[in-house]
């Protein structure tokens, strides 16, 4: 197929250009490179800078490139900043994704798979969350990413040759597993990649947001799910779309982690003691957030490879210790 990945200069988009092309597509990766970086674009992929806003040149490429489906990655994605500058959350995710669709729609571009999120559900009503709980997010990001799952669901009611799949996803962890590519975000502040940063001497310490919550280490418990089984869950749904599909589904591994567990298992995987101390918690952290993943299993037999978290951080660390600058030269 071709296929535009929006964001293809992201951390998430560019492992998704990279596994498109080693499946046999045609890919075209759009960023603005507003936080995405040039050289995490596969060399394969054309690249073609530019903004969501800009409708009338996305069409024209949608039309030239002969796109058959639209990933869309493009997205501020911090908690923290979406409360600072709510504006700018809803004017790139969810205003610059009504300017993608009118770009797919003047191009008769007809499948979309859209990058959502956990956000979506706010503070769980039960864990694991399955799809259908209430969506209540508690931030603006998560608000941009639910209207516009909104968006598209009155959109492909209004047009039923359309067909999309929301993925809200946990938390995205890891790296390619040959080290090419990785996490490069400034500023940092995923436990991840912090922990690895503390690890190679980069950061001082790690704090721990909060180790009085109801868990049993008292610590929040994450679900991490490996951007490559990420990736592959896309490609999956891609290709099972059909005209008129309206489909969401959670992306996890179904199990959670505490802070704690991944603070030792980055120790073990990296051999090194990570400083850390215990700080107050994070506002609008939920104690607790994993996914029922069963929806996905079920109706198109994905589920993560990646399971256990020091395979996962393995993946993180071979990343930073090749790349300690990230995309820099
Ligand atoms: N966390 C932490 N210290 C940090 C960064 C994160 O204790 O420096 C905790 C955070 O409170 C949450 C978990 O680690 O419980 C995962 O946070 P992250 O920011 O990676 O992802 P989020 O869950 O916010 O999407």
């Amino acid at each position: 197929m071709n296929v535009l990945v929006a964001g293809g200069a992201g951390y998430i988009g560019s492992h998704a250009v990279k596994q498109l092309i080693a499946e046999g597509h045609r890919v075209v990766a759009a960023d603005n490179l507003y936080r995405g970086h040039a050289p995490a674009v596969h060399p394969k992929a054309t690249f073609l800078k530019i903004d969501l806003a800009e409708t009338t040149a996305l069409s024209e490429a949608l039309r030239r490139e002969k796109i058959d489906c639209v990933m869309h990655f493009a997205a501020l994605a911090y908690v923290g900043e979406s409360v600072a500058e709510p504006l700018r959350y809803y004017d790139n995710n969810t205003a610059g994704t009504i300017s993608l669709l009118k770009a797919m729609r003047a191009s008769g571009v007809r499948r979309m798979v859209f990058s959502s999120t956990a956000a979506v559900y706010g503070e769980p009503e039960s864990t694991p969350i399955v799809e259908t709980q209430r969506r209540q997010p508690i931030n603006p990001y998560g608000w941009s990413k639910w209207f516009v799952e909104q968006i598209l669901h009155d959109y492909a009611a209004a047009h039923p040759e359309f067909a999309f799949a929301a993925l809200r996803y946990f938390n995205v962890a890891g790296a390619a597993a040959d080290g090419s590519l990785g996490e490069d975000h400034d500023p940092e502040t995923h436990l991840i990649p912090v922990l690895m940063q503390v690890a190679l001497g980069r950061r001082e310490k790690v704090t721990v947001f909060g180790a009085d919550y109801p868990t049993p280490d008292g610590t929040c418990i994450r679900d991490y799910v490996h951007v490559e089984d990420l990736c592959n869950a896309h490609i999956a749904v891609m290709n099972a779309l059909q005209p008129g599909d309206t489909r969401c589904y959670n992306l996890g591994i179904g199990r959670g982690y505490s802070v704690r567990e991944i603070l030792a298992s980055a120790e073990r995987v990296t051999g090194r003691a990570i400083p850390h101390e215990f700080g107050p918690r994070r506002p609008g952290d939920p104690a607790v957030l994993f996914a029922n993943v069963e929806k996905i299993r079920n109706e198109l037999g994905w589920s993560a490879r990646f399971t256990e978290i020091d395979a996962i951080v393995a993946t993180a660390w071979k990343w930073f210790e090749k790349h300690p600058e990230g995309y820099r030269p």
